[in-house]
């Protein structure tokens, strides 16, 4: 079920998280497990399972995400050095928390491709 992940815990301030940003539609917060100086998770409140479940009329929903990550970029101070947003789809995409999320990478030069040097798969 989309509406019992880990995030709408953290949505309802049932478990904790560090939040750095909060409006009527999105939610900001540290990611628990960092790859980089920064990385934050900015979510919609609205449990959306994954990218394939995105519905036309979700598009400025979607859109707000990035609104959300250039605000917090200029915020604090590392929109002109850059940073990097992901969002992963499944299991080939890495998706392991199963309500949209945008993470949001910065602090250091970041490595090109995203990925460990995985096989492709057979067939
Ligand atoms: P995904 O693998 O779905 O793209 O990303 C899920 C992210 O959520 C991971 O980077 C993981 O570290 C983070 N995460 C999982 N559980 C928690 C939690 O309880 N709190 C926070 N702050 N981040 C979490």
């Amino acid at each position: 079920m989309a509406d019992t992940t880990i995030f709408d815990k953290i949505i309802r301030r049932e478990i904790p998280a560090e939040i750095i940003y909060e409006d009527d539609i999105s939610l900001a917060f540290k990611d628990i497990n960092p790859q980089a100086p920064v990385h934050l998770l900015i979510i919609p409140k609205k449990p959306i399972a994954t990218v394939n479940d995105i519905q036309e009329d979700q598009r400025e929903l979607v859109g707000h995400l990035f609104v959300v990550a250039r605000k917090i970029a200029v915020q604090y101070g590392f929109a002109k050095d850059g940073y990097r947003l992901v969002m992963n789809c499944n299991e080939d995409g890495g998706q392991s928390v199963y309500h949209i999320h945008l993470h949001l990478l910065a602090g250091k030069t970041l490595g090109w491709p995203p990925y460990a040097n995985t096989e492709p798969k057979q067939g």
